[in-house]
């Protein structure tokens, strides 16, 4: 590969899930040869999945965009920069100008630095005076945002990941960690190891729940009752921690009545999971304190996501099991930055840090260090309302940074006749993708790896990500695009450079960041909050029942258990739920071109049990149909013992057999608009 001298390593984080994982990339010149753990390094101790350590030789794609792009009758001509930004300048002008500054609408990248992601949001509320700027958690993990905020004070993982280790009991619930944050899933193994107990709850029997003390294998949508029956056992049998809800918790008479109402006979037949093993759970909670609940997308992407995340918190208050070591609410957000995405304020209800753009205080503040008057006072729509805007003509223009929400938001069909009735669409991409055949023009942008910023992951840890080589031909660093489009609007921003935004803007414009410069993370990351130069960060939030709400408590919400907004029938008589597998990151743009990750799994599936297999016919590797009331894809089935019946499985990696073809945008988190991902009603049909 090269010789000893020739080889110098660069440190950084990888790109793909929000473990965050630091990695050496052993450098031949411009070229990584080899990428290896950093020994010791939180969070990860030197390991890395299959993802990190060979998923890198995209940045090295042939495909790679390397000069703007602008649509001509319907093709795509290359462009230079001034006349492709002059371009989206005048557009966006003349759009706000005859229809209103919310006529536009931008989706930032939870796969790019922080620091684009504020630049972004800048540009739309500063410049455009416009609060609606969105990004991908809005299909993943907002409703963790929405409901640990309300639950605890602060929308982030409570705890650490490498706490799991040395935890008591491990609670993992809505979580396929072992493929979607494979190194996470090794520190949950190494505290099974150490004497914790595992818990796994999950529609699916996954490769975690092979290491499981307990598995229960729930319907998919009944989380809020199942939980509520473990608390209901908790209660009835006067086993939680009395004291630390009377002192640090609210609303108690009305949690515990709602509780009341989910015996475990109720639970059982709401849930699948038999009335003993609920009982059996409850009490090896209790018995093995403190523990850590941790959860993902299984948790989140429902309609009743919001109120799936607060009966998580409502449990673990309960057992007292926040604001402690070893113990927390901890969900493992998806992408790489999805965290830094929310963090720096790609949101349409807050600035970076969670200021809310609805308080006056907070919107003063950014005038002044902005230099601009009348910051918007209003919400920002969502992704999910921005695109119906696109169709009913109230949004015009959309601006899409690193994303490929065409192969990633529920229902494809949707999704494209939205694009096609926009009037004006930019895109921010490295690649052309299924997305960006919709532009009007596309910015070729620089990849991870050329340029130098910082990535936050599922644990609040601001890590470094280094440059080691330019973005091929003219590709350029997305701040510096959206920098250049203020520029046009008669702004000048001052930062040049990813370390400037965050220090001369990030950190001094937002409490939690504070006193974490980028000289303080040169080595190892630091977790917000991060108040003083003197401050190491903060490992675990609500230390001692300090909880960051209003009057200083925790919030036990009364909540009711709903079905998915689409149930089987006779027609459709399955449920779809949707995931990602591990050898593959969401639509392939990446890990598509990654030779090693391609060969491992080449083609998509849908997982079926072996009981329906066997009643329909379908062997193991024939081809099947799957049809919901949106569309129909041919796919490859995978027959297994460990999909309930009743329910079929897929992920979105590939295009043509996308299970987005197939998912509901109608829905959704009624508080977040998340989308209902893991459940919607489908067909399934042998080929003969
Ligand atoms: Fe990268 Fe996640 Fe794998 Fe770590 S676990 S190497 S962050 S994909």
């Amino acid at each position: 590969k090269g010789r000893i001298y020739e080889i110098t390593k660069v440190r950084t984080t990888c790109p793909y899930c929000g473990v965050g994982c630091q990695m050496y990339l052993h450098m031949k010149g411009d070229q990584i040869i080899e990428v290896s753990g950093v020994e010791d390094a939180l969070p990860n101790k030197g390991r890395l999945c299959v993802k990190g350590r060979y998923g890198y030789d995209f940045i090295y794609s042939k495909e790679r965009l390397t000069t703007p792009l602008i649509k001509e009758n319907g093709v795509f001509r290359e462009a230079s920069w001034d006349e492709a930004l002059d371009l989206v300048v005048s557009k966006f002008k003349s759009i706000i100008e005859k229809h209103g500054n919310d006529a536009v609408g931008g989706i930032s990248c939870a796969r790019s630095i922080n620091e684009d992601s504020y630049q972004m949001q800048k540009l739309f509320r500063a410049v455009f005076k416009t609060n609606n700027i969105d990004h991908c958690a809005r299909v993943c993990h907002a409703p963790t945002v929405a409901g640990l905020a309300a639950s605890l004070g602060t929308g982030g993982m409570t705890n650490s990941l490498g706490e799991c280790a040395n935890t008591n009991l491990l609670f993992c619930i809505g979580t396929n960690m072992t493929e979607a944050h494979p190194i996470a899933a090794t520190f949950v193994k190494n505290g099974k190891r150490n004497g914790a107990k595992l818990i796994v709850v999950d529609p699916r029997r996954h490769r975690l729940a092979d290491y499981a003390d307990e598995f229960a294998q729930l319907k998919v949508g009944s989380d809020v009752a199942f939980l509520n029956g473990i608390m209901n056992v908790l209660i009835t049998e006067d086993k939680y921690d009395k004291e630390f809800v009377k002192e640090h918790c609210e609303n108690w008479e009305d949690f515990k009545a709602k509780v009341l109402e989910y015996p475990p006979s109720r639970v059982a037949e709401i849930s699948g999971v038999p009335e003993e093993q609920i009982i059996r759970i409850a009490n090896m909670l209790w018995d093995n304190r403190p523990g850590m609940a941790l959860y993902t997308l299984g948790i989140t992407e429902h309609n009743s996501g919001t109120d799936n995340v607060k009966s998580v918190a409502n449990l673990q208050l309960l057992l007292g099991n926040v604001g402690k070591e070893n113990a927390g609410v901890n969900p493992l957000r998806g992408q790489n930055n999805v965290q830094g995405a929310c963090d720096m304020g790609a949101l349409p209800n807050t600035y970076h840090g969670y200021q809310y753009v609805v308080d006056p205080k907070a919107r003063e503040k950014f005038e002044k260090a902005w230099g601009v008057e009348n910051l918007p006072d209003q919400l920002g729509k969502m992704i999910p309302d921005m695109m119906d805007g696109l169709k009913t003509g109230e949004q015009k223009a959309l601006w899409i940074f690193g994303e490929n929400i065409v192969a990633t938001e529920p229902d494809i069909s949707h999704v494209i006749s939205c694009l096609e009735a926009a009037e004006f669409v930019v895109c921010n991409d490295l690649f052309m993708t299924e997305t960006t055949q919709y532009a009007d023009v596309i910015f070729p942008a620089a990849a991870w790896s050329e340029d130098d910023g910082t990535f936050t992951n599922c644990e609040r840890r601001v890590s470094r990500v280094r440059k080691i080589k330019d973005a091929p031909g003219d590709a350029k660093p997305n701040w510096w695009i959206f920098k250049e489009v203020a520029k046009r609007f008669g702004h000048n921003w001052e930062a040049s450079s990813g370390p400037e935004i965050w220090d001369n803007e990030v950190a001094p414009l937002a409490d939690n960041f504070k006193g974490l410069t980028f000289d303080k993370i040169e080595e190892d990351g630091i977790q917000w909050p991060c108040r003083s130069v003197e401050d190491p960060g903060t490992q675990i939030l609500h230390m001692n029942g300090n909880f960051a709400r209003p009057g200083g408590k925790a919030y036990l919400s009364d909540l009711d258990w709903r079905p998915p907004t689409e149930v089987p029938d006779e027609e459709y008589p399955f449920t779809l739920s949707t995931g990602r597998r591990l050898y593959h990151y969401h639509t392939r743009t990446q890990t598509g071109r990654a030779k090693g990750l391609n060969d491992l799994l080449p083609e998509e599936y849908a997982d079926i049990s072996d009981v329906d297999a066997k009643r329909l016919g379908i062997e193991h590797g024939e081809k099947i149909i799957v049809r919901s009331r949106r569309g129909e894809v041919k796919v490859t089935a995978r027959v297994s013992e460990r999909i309930q019946p009743g329910l079929v499985w897929m992920a979105i990696h590939y295009f043509e057999n996308n299970a987005n073809w197939l998912t509901t945008s109608t829905g959704k988190d009624s508080i977040t608009k998340t989308p209902e991902y893991k459940a919607c009603a489908v067909a399934i049909e042998k080929i003969s």
